[in-house]
């Protein structure tokens, strides 16, 4: 089931804004992407490698598939062909597996750098000084990368109710987007992309400067 009122109406006021709107559809079946397709979506997010895989050949092909979960090293190679976006990379190994996979295919893949800002130990993602030793290596190691290029952040808040908690997480990741921009990125448009937010709190990730959402169970109902 697709709740298209809901993603007309979202769709309006993300426009308005200038935020992407990634529907994240992990879980649900294809013929609720496809629902939505036909509405006008084309962004959709994955965070199952298998899931993407049995999907990705029976829907349109101009979908832009997002794959926004940990990512293995060694499945880089299912998703390489299509993948438009991965939106968190944790690794310096797995940037370089994502850049080998994509020469492979002679395409370039975009990437996000996930930064850890929840105050869980289960959530995936590196701190400041990861996401800045990363650039280092990048920087030193760019002319054989041409296969990958790094857009942004991404990352997820703490899941609580207290919103001033969420706030500060998403005021944290955005201000250190900023500062990996003006340090690395500073005459590169395609590094434009920060990505947070998610059906509980998209709200306070726009207010806080996002650029792209994250939105599963509030167009596509609860996962069961
Ligand atoms: C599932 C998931 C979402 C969407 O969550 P909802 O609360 O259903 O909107 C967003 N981002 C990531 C990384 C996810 O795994």
């Amino acid at each position: 089931m697709v709740n298209a009122g809901v993603w007309q109406s979202l769709t309006e006021e993300l426009k308005a804004k200038g935020v992407t709107l990634v529907a994240v559809s992990k879980t649900k079946p294809a013929s609720d992407v496809q629902a939505l397709y036909d509405l006008g979506q084309r962004d959709f997010g994955e965070n199952y490698v298998q899931e993407l895989v049995d999907k990705q050949p029976v829907l349109p092909q101009d979908i832009r598939w997002h794959y926004i979960g940990h990512l293995q090293s060694n499945k880089v190679k299912y998703i390489a062909p299509y993948v438009h976006l991965i939106h968190a990379v944790d690794s310096f190994k797995l940037l370089q597996e994502i850049n080998k996979q994509a020469a492979k295919h002679n395409r370039t893949i975009h990437v996000l750098l996930q930064l850890q800002i929840a105050d869980e130990e289960t959530k995936h993602g590196l701190n400041e000084h990861g996401i800045t030793e990363l650039m280092e290596y990048y920087e030193a190691q760019r002319d054989s990368l041409q296969n990958i290029q790094i857009c942004g952040l991404m990352g997820m808040a703490t899941f609580t109710d207290d919103e001033e908690q969420v706030r500060t997480e998403f005021a944290r990741l955005h201000n250190f987007y900023k500062h990996i921009k003006a340090t690395y990125f500073i005459a590169k448009p395609y590094f434009n992309t920060c990505s947070m937010g998610m059906s509980g709190d998209y709200n306070i990730a726009i207010a806080e400067g996002s650029t792209m959402v994250r939105i599963g169970s509030m167009l596509f109902g609860a996962r069961g």
